[in-house]
């Protein structure tokens, strides 16, 4: 028998979506796949090279549990040149993609009675992961029409005596929304009044559009940073999902508790990742540039499709890879005599009748939307909102 644990939990569904979507293309059909949340461009050669070098060096042994040195000073590197925040060694650990880090984040600072703001929508594994660590996710309702921004007043009436943190991830995994700076200061004073730690989920920082430059929160005020673990990675600002390397920032303590179950479960993430990403880190830059520029190009062609088919609205999103628009006017229609009632319904709809993967929106805690990921080329993005929008008219 299963634990309860292990009953209680589902797969992530963006990672599910997307190996269905594979399985499909695998069996000889044409899908248009905007289910899978990583960039669709080579990790650059120079990254590649570092990680041969590392082999053929015999780099390939366990390194210091939080991973090496060299590594974690490009990471205090980064923070310094990109936020202006300083940090020591002991307040940086590397895990195994940022996802590993926030898992060991949730596990080190929550445990059962506790509660955890999260803002709707959400990205998909926060919620279960606050639950692996017996706590309860208090769940924001955000809204399109007010850019999706938390403000002080909305939050102090989640907070409670229970309440032990507030996570926070901008750009936005899947809207693409930004905190202003107003709503930033208004959330970290309350979390010092209330004695709250923020998560503040980076991993988007550089995939940023329309001239936003990124604040940190941890970089508005000290008492902010004393409180504030900045979780972050290369998987998407160097291309290198796959190379499994995150970091996170933070007060030693926590950092330190994180460490002790990284040496207790996976050890060190792998080795040949670390050199490969303190190449990402310390050399050169304009690969992020090149990327953003393409990604721009996709989300204005995307959200203005989206826009133009009848009875969708679409937040332009101001960072990631990803574009969440509104099919609620359109949900209620019949296909065939068949009730698309829901964001799953349509989401079926689409990948069996119009060979188009998409993830609906209800997994990111919001009915009616879908999440489209133009990292994919021009190509499939044009071939799939063509099907979206076949779909779209054939509902009545
Ligand atoms: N946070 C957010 C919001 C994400 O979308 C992702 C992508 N999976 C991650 C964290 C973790 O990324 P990774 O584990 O690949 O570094
Ligand atoms: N973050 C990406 C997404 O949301 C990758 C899949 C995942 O880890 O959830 O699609």
């Amino acid at each position: 028998m299963l634990s309860e644990r292990a009953n209680s939990l589902k797969p992530s569904p963006t990672l599910a979506i997307t190996a269905k979507e594979k399985a499909l293309m695998a069996q000889g059909l044409d899908i248009a796949g905007f289910g899978a949340g990583e960039p669709d461009f080579d990790t650059p050669q120079h990254i590649k090279q570092a990680a041969i070098d590392a082999i053929n060096e015999g780099f390939t042994k366990y390194t210091p549990v939080a991973g090496i040195d060299p590594l974690k000073d490009a990471i205090i590197e980064k923070f310094k040149r990109d936020n202006g925040l300083t940090y020591k060694r002991e307040e940086i650990i590397v895990s195994c993609g940022g996802k590993h880090g926030l898992y060991n984040l949730f596990q080190v600072l929550f445990q059962e009675g506790d509660e955890v703001i999260v803002p709707i929508p959400y990205w998909v594994s926060y919620p279960p992961m606050i639950e692996l660590a017996d706590a309860k996710p208090v769940l924001i309702e955000t809204h399109e029409e007010e850019d999706y921004q938390v403000t002080g007043a909305m939050l102090k009436k989640y907070i409670t005596k229970k309440t032990k943190g507030i996570v926070l991830n901008y750009p936005s995994n899947p809207v693409g929304s930004v905190f202003s700076l107003e709503n930033l200061g208004a959330i970290g004073k309350l979390a010092v009044e209330n004695n709250l730690y923020i998560i503040s989920d980076e991993i988007y920082e550089k995939l940023a559009y329309d001239g936003y430059k990124h604040v940190s929160i941890a970089s508005i005020d000290n008492a902010f940073k004393e409180r504030t673990i900045i979780t972050h990675g290369v998987s998407k600002t160097y291309s290198m999902t796959g190379w499994r390397i995150g970091f996170a920032a933070g007060p030693k303590e926590i950092i330190q508790a994180m460490s002790n179950i990284q040496s207790q479960s996976t050890s060190n993430p792998t080795s040949i990742s670390q050199r490969a990403a303190i190449a990402a880190l310390n050399g050169p830059q304009d690969f992020i540039g090149m990327m953003v520029g393409e990604f721009q190009k996709r989300r204005d062609y995307l959200v203005g499709e989206l826009r133009s088919i009848q009875g969708v609205t679409c937040y332009n999103p101001k960072g990631t890879f990803y574009v969440f628009p509104n099919f609620n006017k359109i949900l209620g229609k019949s296909y065939k005599g068949k009730a698309i009632a829901s964001s799953a319904a349509l989401t079926e709809l689409l990948l069996e009748e119009f060979h188009t993967a998409v993830v609906p929106g209800v997994e990111f805690g919001k009915e009616g939307y879908l999440r489209l990921s133009f990292a994919t080329s021009m190509e499939v993005i044009k071939k799939g909102i063509e099907r979206i929008k076949k779909a779209a008219e054939a509902l009545e």
